[in-house]
């Protein structure tokens, strides 16, 4: 049962506030300024302090349970990270500050952009745009300006495999390129022969997501790259999926030419209503000159006996700003003092370990749960929410069941070529004894699915609200609280 709502614990005359002795002369506010009818609540601060407390309860939250969502990383935002992020000189920093007054921040950023060099392989890192598909957006961007700065615009598509995330393809339109679909082949790789058809003088480059949606290591990912670049594209590397790789395969080396982090996804900081994400782009060479900008950068010191002066400057080819400012500084400091307390065989640990996660998951569900590509997996994987016999039972079954057992729902229904997807990455920070817990839960899905179907369908029973109309509820927000209003918009 819903507790009321805090217009219903309202009482006349109850106040929660008391402001401070004035310290300025009273003056009456102007006629018009004056408003009664906002009828707003009257609480105790301890009923304030209830009501929200308990709203951010209604909530599953990685600080509160397995979230096992494919594709997104939920892996614990380390509250070290809250710590370094609210130091009064960096949260109290303001983007028109005089540099000089700034070095502490320009030195992170500075430092930020070194270490995702060195992660990526690449020459160049921008930390300004605002999320995965932002820094997709900038990425291919410098791949239009690069090919028309050598004179030839008409290198104009971009391919991208059906395992790819929607953004892809959202982000080569909105570039005014053109998408080209490459089919994966049986074994879930990028189809090596429907690449070669589309090799022409009108290619840009190709999008690829490594390891893919499906949890799969591109096996011959040295080919693919070669034969873009011996066909004058260039490669655009989906970061989405750097945790596979930390410290073990860097995306430059492979060949990528451009590549975004989610710093929100591998760096852990917080996403899914938990603050704005980050999506640096990192580049080789020979795209270096077209990074948004403005970055941070190493100045020359008035004397030898100064130390290093940071300071911003805009790349002499610059695509231009992306963002306003600095880009999300308060993320680049938690993914600073996220990288920093982990090092450079802990980036290793973290792969090795998210990993690991995904295949123990995956040895313990393949009885239960049809796996369609079952190769080894890298940080996750992808089962069908379908059962033999019972047609029914949908993958949002499976998922809204799974609430009940205290667990967030995998990713559903993507990548798209798999039917009923459950996309699942444990990812490395969760415990044996959460893994086997899941696992159980999943297994006791599994065969609930062939006994009591109808638990599924009307799943979840256990949550304050039960299953949603999850079209209606995005399509009609009803945003209002007080009794009456909600009582109007339900009609
Ligand atoms: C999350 C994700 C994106 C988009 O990143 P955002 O930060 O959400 O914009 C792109 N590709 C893949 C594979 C992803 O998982």
């Amino acid at each position: 049962m819903l507790e009321p709502l805090i217009y219903e614990l309202s009482t006349p005359g109850r106040p929660g506030h008391r402001f401070p002795d004035p310290d300025v002369p009273l003056a009456d506010l102007p006629e018009g300024m004056i408003r009664q009818d906002l009828m707003l609540p009257e609480l105790s601060e301890l009923e304030v302090v209830r009501h929200f407390v308990r709203l951010s309860q209604l909530n599953h939250a990685i600080d509160t349970g397995f979230y096992p969502l494919g594709s997104c990383s939920m892996k614990y935002n380390p509250k070290v990270n809250e710590d370094a992020a609210r130091l009064p000189g960096f949260a109290h920093s303001h983007p028109l500050q005089d540099p000089s007054t700034q070095q502490g921040s320009l030195a992170v950023m500075y430092s930020l952009q070194d270490w995702l060099k060195e992660v990526g392989g690449f020459a160049g890192i921008s930390l300004q745009p605002a999320a995965g598909a932002h820094g997709e957006l900038s990425g291919i961007l410098m791949i239009r300006a690069y090919h028309r700065d050598r004179g030839q615009p008409q290198r104009n598509k971009i391919l991208v495999p059906d395992s790819a995330h929607g953004t892809n393809p959202a982000t080569t339109t909105m570039s005014g390129l053109r998408v080209v679909e490459l089919p994966s082949d049986a074994r879930g790789n990028v189809d090596l022969e429907a690449l070669r058809a589309e090799c022409d003088e009108t290619l840009a480059g190709l999008m690829l997501t490594n390891p893919n949606t499906l949890g799969l290591f591109e096996e011959r990912v040295q080919e693919v790259v070669r034969l873009v670049h011996d066909n004058g594209g260039l490669v655009y590397g989906d970061g989405a999926n750097m945790n596979a790789l930390l410290g073990v395969v860097r995306p430059g080396d492979l060949g990528f030419d451009v590549l975004h982090f989610n710093l929100h996804k591998t760096f852990s900081t917080p996403h899914g209503g938990g603050g704005p994400g980050a999506g640096p782009v990192g580049v080789r060479d020979l795209l270096v000159d077209y990074l948004p900008g403005p970055v941070a950068a190493e100045l020359e010191p008035e004397s030898e006996a100064l130390p290093p002066l940071y300071g911003l400057v805009m790349p002499t080819k610059s695509i231009g700003r992306v963002k306003a400012f600095h880009g999300h500084f308060g993320m680049h400091v938690r993914a600073y003092a996220f990288i920093r307390s982990h090092g450079k065989p802990g980036m290793r640990a973290i792969a090795e370990h998210a990993v690991l996660n995904a295949n123990y998951l995956l040895a313990g569900l393949r009885q239960s749960y049809r796996v369609p590509f079952d190769r080894r997996c890298m940080h996750e994987f992808v089962a069908e929410g379908r059962f033999e016999g019972v047609p029914e039972i949908h993958a949002l079954d499976v998922s809204k069941r799974l609430m009940d057992y205290g667990f967030h729902p995998p990713t559903n229904y993507f990548p798209l070529i798999v039917r009923e997807a459950l996309m699942i990455e444990p990812t490395e920070t969760e415990s044996k004894p959460t893994l086997d817990a899941f696992i159980e839960a999943m297994k006791a899905i599994a065969e609930e699915a062939h006994s009591e179907p109808e638990l599924l369908k009307g799943a979840p029973h256990g949550t304050p609200f039960g299953r949603l109309d999850e079209v209606q509820a995005a399509k009609q927000l009803v945003l209002c609280c007080r009794p009456a209003e909600l009582e109007r918009a339900a009609l």
